[in-house]
């Protein structure tokens, strides 16, 4: 850099300098203010720091200005500015380069200013100032759409006009529900292809006062303001019907859902980082809700979801450290007539790190989406096992019930894994119950019978869990080939006062025996429930905290083990 003198201000700059002075002190923008006739300028101190010029005041500043500039962008920003000097520009000046900070960094800045030309017309002063720009501010090189940092830029003006105004509204992003898949199974070509045709679709069906903008992968963003809940209830469902329709692309037709999160502000953030934070985490929300919806944000919701993260990373942990932390408790299933103990269903149970027992509701959810219950499930059925076999020195016929979910069923290795687990513990097959707790989710009832054709003509029986608990519960009684039918709490909590409840327990035991299969009624608290479910509605075992809690193996052995007829509570 050449050595620099104080450079004294020419007069027409000095004519500008108070008012230059006041304005400098009210902005963050770096601001010039150049005298083109004797090729002075006069800049504000931040931007004199932050590119580390000279002085505030210097004689030729492109000499200094020019180096800094990306080289990509130097030519173009030399020709516009020898625009500007040769008169070919006397308008106002709008420019987007890139410079080097003090730090050796490039940052975007967008340049604007205006030339004041002299009573002869020729350029005489140019007056402007620099924005730095988070990022330059392009669209998005797939769609065409504004990309992420015009969204960002965006939300910022919004969250101004609600400070200004007092109106906030909402801010939205959604995702393409599998859209993963497309690129997998055809290619980014596809891919970027259904992402063009999802922006024109939905750009085309947005309110002219609504921009779309494209974020990171296959995501999108809106801002509504003003919005209503209803009015983006609205929205969305205008943007799930446009994606409905199927469109030739890639040579075959395509349509996709797309899932939502939608954030009000200033009610959920006052600020770009957290409604962004809050718009994401309601879509993923929304995607594990089964996709093809938008999720309005909550605080509460959103502290449920923090917690599952949390969960997944100490549960993943716990299965790291060998299924550290996991037990299994046995709850009692007796016979309904004689009320003797006939066996046990095996329930998981887990402490956290610091100890806390978590309900197998949370949890076993978290297992099953992360796949991790597929070592955990392991785990149990070798614990139950083991157990099984110590209390069938007690009690020759006693059955151990052991909770599957359709997720370890479908894992390739399950059914050998079974089978070499059961040939490995030395019991017998029929000692063994495999309950298939979630059936309402199988989608290829014809895999889960083959996986279970195996085990049956073994002697493992196979149960349906939580009959009546499903909308489809009868249409899984119809798929499943199955010997046993675990009827759920749900279903036999009022038959006391329900008439109509106690006809429908014993009608579906009568069905259950009519296709020669067992019943077996689950969650009997009550003495008087247990009389009317043994005798007028004819189970054949039952379990309920009347006959015994689940509990740990010791406690189970001194409460149960030791007595054939079981005790009321
Ligand atoms: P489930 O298989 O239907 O298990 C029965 C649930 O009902 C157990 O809840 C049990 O404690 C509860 N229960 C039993 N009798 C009564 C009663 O008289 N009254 C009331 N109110 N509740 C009763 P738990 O242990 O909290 O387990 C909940 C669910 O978690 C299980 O429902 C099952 O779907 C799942 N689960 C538990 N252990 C395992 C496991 O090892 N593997 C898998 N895949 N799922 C499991
Ligand atoms: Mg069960
Ligand atoms: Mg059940």
């Amino acid at each position: 850099m050449k050595k620099i003198s104080r450079v004294p201000l020419t007069p027409l700059l000095k004519r500008f300098k108070f008012f230059f002075d006041l304005v400098k002190r009210t902005t963050d923008a770096y601001m010039f203010c150049s005298d083109l006739q004797n090729n002075v300028v006069m800049l504000s101190p931040g931007m004199v720091q932050e590119f580390e010029l000279p002085a505030e005041v210097l004689e030729d500043m492109d000499s200094y200005w020019s180096p800094l500039i990306h080289p990509e962008e130097r030519g173009f920003y030399l020709a516009t500015i020898r625009d500007v000097l040769e008169g070919k520009n006397t308008g106002e000046y709008f420019r987007e380069y890139r410079v080097k900070n003090r730090k050796g960094e490039y940052v975007w800045i967008r340049a604007t200013g205006q030339v004041g030309t002299d009573q002869e017309g020729r350029p005489a002063i140019f007056v402007g100032m620099m924005n730095k720009m988070a990022r330059r501010n392009k669209a998005d090189e797939i769609t065409g759409l504004l990309n992420k940092y015009q969204f960002e830029h965006s939300v910022k003006m919004a969250l101004g006009e609600f400070r200004a105004t007092g109106d906030g509204g909402a801010v939205m992003v959604f995702g393409l529900d599998n859209f993963k898949i497309v690129n997998e199974t055809r290619n980014r070509t596809v891919g970027d292809m259904v992402l063009k045709h999802v922006a024109k679709t939905v750009a085309d069906i947005l309110p002219q006062t609504l921009t779309l903008y494209k974020l990171d992968g296959d995501e999108f963003g809106l801002i509504y303001p003003k919005a209503t809940e209803e009015q983006v209830a609205g929205l969305f469902t205008a943007i799930q019907g446009s994606l409905a329709q199927p469109t030739l692309i890639g040579g075959q037709n395509f349509f996709c859902t797309v899932s939502a999160g939608t954030v009000f502000y200033p009610q959920s953030g006052k600020d770009y980082l957290v409604l962004h934070k809050h718009a994401e985490a309601a879509m993923d929300i929304a995607k594990q809700d089964g996709k093809n919806r938008n999720c309005l944000f909550s605080k509460e919701q959103y502290n449920r979801w923090v917690r599952a993260i949390s969960l997944r990373d100490s549960l993943r942990a716990s299965v790291e450290a060998g299924c550290a932390g996991f037990q299994l408790y046995f709850q009692p299933q007796v016979s309904a007539r004689e009320r003797k103990l006939i066996g046990a269903e095996a329930l998981l149970r887990w402490q956290n790190a610091k100890g806390r027992m978590v309900s197998p509701m949370e949890f076993i959810p978290i297992l099953e989406e992360t796949r991790l219950i597929i070592p955990v499930g392991k785990w149990i059925l070798r614990e139950a096992l083991v157990v099984c076999k110590k209390w069938r020195q007690t009690q020759p016929d006693f059955r151990v019930s052991v909770n599957l979910s359709y997720e370890q069923v479908r894992d390739p290795g399950f059914q050998e894994f079974v089978v070499e687990c059961i040939k490995e513990s030395g019991l017998p097959p029929e000692a063994v119950i495999l309950e298939l707790t979630e059936s309402k989710i199988v989608a290829d009832w014809n895999f889960v019978n083959q996986q279970f054709a195996v085990f049956r003509e073994q002697g493992i029986a196979i149960a349906m869990d939580d009959f009546g608990t499903g909308y489809s519960s009868l249409s899984s009684l119809k798929n499943l080939s199955c010997d046993i039918v675990k009827i759920d709490r749900e279903f036999v909590k009022k038959i006391l006062e329900s008439d109509f409840d106690r006809r429908l327990v014993k009608y579906t035991v009568e069905l259950c025996h009519s296709i020669g299969l067992k019943s077996c009624i689950e969650g009997v608290e009550g003495q008087a429930e247990y009389e009317l479910l043994a005798s007028e509605c004819g189970a054949d075992s039952i379990q309920g905290y009347l006959f015994g809690r689940p509990e740990a193996v010791p406690d189970f052995e001194a409460k149960f083990l030791h007595g054939s007829v079981m005790a009321m509570e």
